[in-house]
This record gives structure tokens, C-alpha cells and sequence, in this order.
């Protein structure tokens, strides 16, 4: 931290600052320059905070210079993490070596749209079934989700498929029943500051999605993981799913540039959702393409056997000539930005 002191304070003002700081174990470096004098601080943060020093005589402004995140910082895990998702044997990769391909419908609807959702996932090449069986929908008359039986559904289709799950959860009272059937927990962008929920899911002991708020920072996004993380869960994948901006053309507008920005900053894997960024399945595949080649560690889409029946978000999911499209893009294009593609290491182990 580092405190900035105006052009007129006093030898007194910039002594009382010291003080303050020594006063809580921390350690002042005061440096004059010829208009102003800065005091670096160096301890415990949290503790500074309590000194309220923006409000003593003489100071002009505070900086932080370390993240307000600590445990999905790099600052202190300098190498970027590995999540791994799926039961021994099974266990698929999201992180920086590979770049996994999740795909599934938007909504559990039947056993059958399930299954014939992921045997389509599946032969393009995607190795974690996604699908919902409680649907956040913005209308209380929208399709809600067929929550348990949903659920049940989906750990059927896994034994069928061999595909680990991920599926959101929209209710803290809900995770022990969404961890006993999936593989990972996801939390959706209408949840990512439902600070209990975060908290649940880090104490569920299942890898989680964290969705990027719509209208969250890039540093609000962070410190919902650090709510994970802080419960003992490092086991945290970020994914951008495009944020509201004034552009009415797509449903949110994918902020690519976010993937490299967290991969700087935090060790945590990045995948992009292009389905729920778009809203269209046309722009699907060429923001799939995008997010490759910025580095993005997945991607996760929609696909449905009939999006024209389908319950929720139908006009966004791939079928046919677009999910052949998608499949050779994350066949293909990984290896250009020096990684593997996906399912190349799946199976397995810490
Ligand atoms: C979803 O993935 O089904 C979903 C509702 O996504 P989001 O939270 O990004 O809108
Ligand atoms: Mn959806």
C-alpha cells in the first residue's frame, strides 16, 4: 500500500501516519520527493484498512498495490492451475495445457433430449456434459428446470456417456443434492455475488464454474472465487459468458479481451461461453475461434437434437453443419496457440 501525502502536509502529518502504521506492526518508508512525499507500507494489509488513513490530515489518496484476492492471485501461485473434473479414471483437465470442449444442452428436458444431447456433444469431441436442471430464467413463467429429476437424468447420461457433468446450482440449501449427482457445480452469472451460495459451493467439496457476472468487473468476478477459494476450494474454472454492454446485435457482448486480463492476473483456469454470450448460433463458432486464439482453457456451448422444440434458449444451440464447424475448430485450432486439443488427455489422475 502507499500512501500519497499533499503538496502542503506537514513534517507532523507525515510523522502521524507513521506512528499509525507502527502502532499496528506495520512498517513505514517514507520518501520525499520535491513536491510531495509518498510512505510505502509494507504488513498486513487488512489491518491498515482499519487505520482509516485516507481521513488523516495531509493525506491526499492510498493505493493498493497487491490484488484484494489472494488465494486466486498469481501474486503468490506464480504458475497457472489445472481443475480437474469426473471420478477416477474419468477425470477430464481444464487449465492451460489443454483446451477442454464442454457441450450439452441448455436445459434438462427428457432422458432422451439428454442422452441424444450428449451422444451429439460427445461425437463432435466434447468431454464434460453440460445441461440444467435448475434453470435461473428471467421470467417466473419461463420453464424452471426439472431440478431433482433433472438431475437424476443427468448422472444416467453420464453412465451412458462416461461424460463428467456440470450443472448449475441456484440454491445454497440445493448443494449437497446437486454434489451427489455431478461433477462440478456451476454458478451462474445472475449468482456470482451471491455471496452464501459461493460460499456453499466452496465448502461442497466439487470443482466449480463461476460464471462472470453480466454486469461484474473483471475484478468483482475475482473476489466471488476468492469467496470459493477462502471455503478451501481452489477448485475454481472463471468463465466468460459475455457482459451487457449497449450493443442490442448479440445478448451480451463476449469481452474476449477478459481471458487473457484473468489469465494474468489470477492462476485459475478460463473458459468462454460464446451460446449464452451470443444468444445466436451463428456467432458461436467464429467466437469459439476468437476465444482459442486468445487462450481461452475451454469452451463451453449449447447443442440440442431439436433447438427448435427446445424448452430454453433454442436459438443459440448448434446442430449439424455448425457443431461440425465447432468440432474441427477446437480439434484444430488448440495446437496453433501451442496446446492440446480436446480430449487428448483425458482420464487421468492428480
Ligand atoms: C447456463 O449456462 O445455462 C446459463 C443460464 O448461463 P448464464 O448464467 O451465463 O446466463
Ligand atoms: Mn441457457
Amino acid at each position: 500500500m502507499v500512501v500519497v501525502m499533499s503538496p502542503d502536509a506537514t513534517d507532523e502529518d507525515v510523522a502521524h501516519v507513521v506512528e499509525r502504521v507502527e502502532s499496528v506492526g506495520g512498517e513505514a518508508f517514507v520518501s520525499r520527493g520535491v513536491v510531495r512525499t509518498i510512505i510505502g507500507l509494507v504488513g498486513d494489509i487488512d489491518s491498515f484498512h482499519d487505520l482509516n488513513l485516507r481521513a488523516l490530515r495531509g493525506v491526499a489518496d492510498v493505493h493498493r498495490i497487491s490484488d484484494p484476492y489472494k488465494l486466486v492471485s498469481r501474486q503468490h501461485h506464480a504458475d497457472r492451475s489445472t481443475v480437474w473434473v469426473g471420478q477416477a479414471g474419468r477425470r477430464v483437465p481444464i487449465g492451460p495445457e489443454t483446451f477442454t470442449f464442454m457441450a450439452g444442452p441448455c436445459a434438462v428436458e427428457s432422458a432422451e433430449q439428454t442422452l441424444e444431447a450428449a451422444r451429439m456433444a460427445q461425437a463432435a469431441g466434447a468431454t464434460i456434459l453440460r445441461g440444467g436442471a435448475y434453470k435461473p430464467r428471467t421470467s417466473p413463467y419461463a420453464f424452471q428446470g426439472l431440478g431433482v429429476r433433472g438431475l437424476e437424468i443427468l448422472a444416467d447420461v453420464r453412465e451412458a456417456t462416461g461424460m463428467p457433468v456440470v450443472t448449475e446450482i441456484v440454491d445454497a440449501r440445493d448443494v449437497d443434492v446437486v454434489a451427489e449427482h455431478a461433477d462440478m457445480l456451476q454458478v451462474g452469472t445472475r449468482n456470482m455475488a451471491n455471496f452464501g451460495l459461493l460460499q456453499a459451493v466452496g465448502e461442497s467439496g466439487k470443482p466449480v464454474l463461476l460464471k462472470r457476472g453480466m454486469t461484474a468487473t473483471i475484478e468483482e468476478w475475482l473476489m466471488a472465487a476468492e469467496y470459493i477459494a477462502q471455503r478451501g476450494n481452489l477448485d475454481v474454472v472463471l468463465c466468460e459468458r459475455g457482459i451487457r454492454t449497449f450493443e442490442p446485435a448479440t445478448r451480451n457482448t463476449l469481452d474476449i479481451s477478459a481471458v487473457p486480463v484473468v489469465q494474468a492476473t489470477s492462476h485459475l483456469p478460463v473458459i468462454i461461453d460464446p451460446s449464452h454470450a451470443a444468444g445466436r448460433k451463428d456467432l458461436v463458432v467464429p467466437l469459439s475461434r476468437a476465444g482459442i486464439a486468445v487462450g481461452a482453457d475451454g469452451v463451453i456451448v449449447d447443442v440440442h437434437p431439436e433447438p427448435e422444440n427446445a424448452l430454453c434458449d433454442g436459438p443459440q444451440a448448434l446442430l449439424g453443419d455448425e457443431l461440425r464447424d465447432l468440432a474441427q475448430a477446437v480439434r484444430d485450432l488448440p495446437a496453433m496457440v501451442g496446446r492440446a486439443g480436446s480430449g487428448e488427455r483425458t482420464g487421468g489422475s492428480r
